[in-house]
């Protein structure tokens, strides 16, 4: 998925600079990317299905102020990209997601929001376009029945469909590049090779979710693996199945052709990281089925009898397109320490190894390596984050002014070098 949304950002980009006159570089924009598998989106990023909404946290901090501009990013690539009325099955539904609140206290702080925020912020929070809603009127909006306490309505968000978000990304570049965009499957790049690619590129950008190819940059990266389940059953089209996402500490998708998706488990210490061998566990469903159940125990008192149907797939890597029965497919998440992602330039490794200023305290006083570019750690929100990244990063690297352009204190929260900077400021 960053990779994919990178592509499309710089060859948009590349293009617009280039009508402009305003590219100083190459006179077309030339891409190259390099993916190890041997088709796109076969890591975390080949889920059936994702959602996409906003981050709604107490004080409507940094991250929600993120991922509400990265949530809105990504609702115009999907319309850009046709996703709601793709032919002949749409790859997104943006028709809002419903956030549960988990107790009173969080329901009292979430209505009081607005008027405990600051102008600015609070302008933030409203263009969320979020509501409040009841029990009862989330079982007249939504056809959800037994909600406890109420929750947050975003109109903004939805499901997508991440394969093809990402397929479509790499399509209108191919239209827009022609040969000038080459895409080299089974072609794992090494440490020891990004030298050689700094000399012949303009700019290199590492997409790679993980920090291996960067292993001295700090950027302190967790792999979290994670299942997601899903089931196709004819019945599903007859239930009375809540018409848009709902989400508590996990999320239900709606209907979408005549299947439903649960996510996700979270295992903060996975004894497998080895994506070719992840497979999906009974256990998990069951974690799973125990979601639905925190967001509505009707839902999932229905589900129950077609979640343990005996069917091979439960504990298989089921093809996404063919999928039948119980379904479920694990994938790692990559997530940095402070969950926020790691976007933008890479600090220099000569300053790292020669030792930086003593008295380097901001993030612009870091030296930066030449031309080496980073979009890593989504963690559980790629589909929020990856497409405002990659506008972001296209514009660093053609100097065309961004659409949505970020505020610094966004920018610093997700510097990739933020961790080298705290530790050289403890050391003193
Ligand atoms: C169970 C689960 C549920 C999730 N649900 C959601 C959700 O509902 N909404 C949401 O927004 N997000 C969700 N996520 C998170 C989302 O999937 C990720 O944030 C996103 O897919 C990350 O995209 P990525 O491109 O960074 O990583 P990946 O999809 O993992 O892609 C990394 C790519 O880099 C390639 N690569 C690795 N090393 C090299 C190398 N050395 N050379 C060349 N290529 C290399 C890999 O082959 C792979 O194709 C979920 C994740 C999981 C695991």
């Amino acid at each position: 998925m960053a990779g994919a949304c990178m592509v499309r950002a710089l060859a948009i980009r590349g293009q617009q600079a280039k009508a402009q006159g305003r590219s100083t570089q190459t006179p077309a924009p030339q891409i190259v990317a390099f993916e190890a598998a041997d088709q796109p989106a076969t890591g975390a990023s080949g889920n059936p299905v994702g959602i996409v909404h906003p981050f709604v946290s107490k004080d409507w901090n940094l991250a929600s102020q993120f991922m509400q501009q990265g949530v809105q990013t990504t609702l115009r690539w999907v319309q850009e990209l046709g996703g709601e009325h793709h032919s002949p099955d749409p790859w997104a539904g943006l028709i809002g997601v419903l956030q549960l609140a988990e107790d009173q206290s969080e329901a009292q702080a979430w209505q009081d929001l607005p008027a405990r925020l600051s102008d600015s912020q609070s302008l933030s929070f409203h263009t969320a376009a979020l509501a409040w809603l009841t029990p009862a009127q989330i079982q007249e909006r939504l056809g959800l029945p037994d909600a406890p306490i109420g929750g947050l309505w975003s109109e903004q968000g939805g499901w997508i469909k991440p394969a093809e978000l990402i397929r479509a990304c790499l399509n209108e570049a191919k239209s827009l590049l022609g040969d000038h965009l080459t895409v080299h499957f089974n072609h794992p790049i090494q440490p020891e090779d990004l030298p050689q690619l700094q000399k012949d590129f303009d700019a290199v950008v590492i997409c790679t979710a993980h920090d291996a190819l960067l292993p001295w940059a700090g950027l302190r990266i967790n792999k979290i693996a994670g299942q997601v389940s899903w089931i196709q059953h004819p019945l599903l089209e007859e239930l009375p199945w809540p018409k848009a996402v709902v989400c508590r500490s996990g999320y239900l998708s709606p209907v979408i052709d005549g299947q439903v998706l649960v996510g996700a488990t979270f295992d903060r210490d996975p004894s497998n990281t080895d994506p070719s061998s992840l497979k999906p566990t009974t256990q998990a469903h069951a974690e799973n089925l125990q979601r639905v159940a925190e967001i509505s125990p009707k839902l999932a008192q229905t589900l129950e009898p077609l979640w343990r149907a005996p069917e091979s797939s439960a504990t298989q890597q089921p093809s996404p397109a063919t999928p039948a029965g119980l379904c479920g497919r694990v994938a790692i998440r990559h997530a940095s320490h402070d969950r926020m992602p790691l976007i933008g330039q890479v600090i220099s490794q000569q300053a790292l190894t020669t030792g930086l200023p003593r008295s380097a305290s901001q993030l612009h006083h870091l030296p930066r390596e030449d031309k080496l570019y980073v979009m890593g750690g989504l963690g559980s929100r790629g589909l929020s984050i990856a497409p405002l990244a990659a506008e972001r990063l296209a514009a660093q690297i053609i100097s065309a002014p961004s659409r949505d352009a970020l505020a610094q204190p966004l920018l610093d929260a997700v510097d990739p070098a933020r961790f080298v900077l705290r530790a050289h400021r403890r050391a003193g």
